[in-house]
């Protein structure tokens, strides 16, 4: 059971369903979020260096101070705003997916405010990507077990975040986690994955892992 009530009404608005059950994030994962925020700093004279796995500490204002967290905050909010005008598919996202379109039941989960799901639904549906849409401000676990709803039906979930796939290990332990990232300068920084994850390097073997979990 989500604890974000307005995540649990998204999810109880999307039809029943008991095809296998794929949930994917969407920044990394379906879009790219990095690169196209790098060149949205840049562009209002911040800098980024990629010398840690985060945002905080990596972000330098135009006098070559680090961004603190509360101007990163702030920064991330306005880049949202306008996330329809950066933000671009993933490579080979949506042709990997295309053979279990049919077979599976694909439903995006995003770790954002509620007050960007308008942007974010609008952007996903320009670029022609039509799964349903769930955003939520808590963990990810309880809403992907929600989605599951106990359907007699395997699941898998794809995130770029460590803790995401963590947290929905811990909801369902027999979900198929599938660690995917899009911005492969941030991913080398990354520190291991936790065991039982299935690292992909791109949409064609994530694409691949998930069809093999879901039986398809
Ligand atoms: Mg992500």
């Amino acid at each position: 059971m989500s604890d974000d009530p307005q995540t649990r009404r998204q999810i109880e608005a999307i039809a029943n369903d008991h095809r296998p059950l794929l949930v994917l994030d969407v920044d990394e994962v379906v879009l790219e979020f990095l690169g196209p925020f790098m060149r949205w700093l840049q562009s209002e004279g911040y800098t980024f260096r990629p010398l840690t796995f985060a945002l905080n500490g990596n972000i330098f204002d135009a006098k070559g101070e680090v961004a603190s967290k509360t101007e990163v905050e702030a920064l991330v909010t306005r880049f949202f705003d306008i996330q329809h005008e950066w933000q671009v598919l993933a490579d080979g996202f949506p042709e990997a997916l295309e053979p279990l379109a049919d077979s599976a039941q694909i439903v995006l989960l995003t770790a954002m405010p509620h007050q960007h799901f308008e942007a974010r639904e609008a952007l996903l549906t320009s670029l022609s990507v039509l799964y349903p849409l769930v955003t939520t401000e808590k963990a990810k676990g309880p809403a992907v077990a929600l989605l599951h709803g106990g359907r007699d039906a395997p699941v898998a979930f794809i995130d770029d975040m460590a803790y995401n796939l963590i947290s929905v290990a811990k909801s369902l332990p027999d979900a198929t986690l599938i660690h995917l990232m899009a911005h492969r300068q941030m991913r080398e920084l990354m520190p291991p994955l936790p065991q039982g994850i299935v690292a992909a390097s791109d949409w064609s073997s994530a694409a691949e892992a998930a069809r093999k979990a879901l039986g398809l």
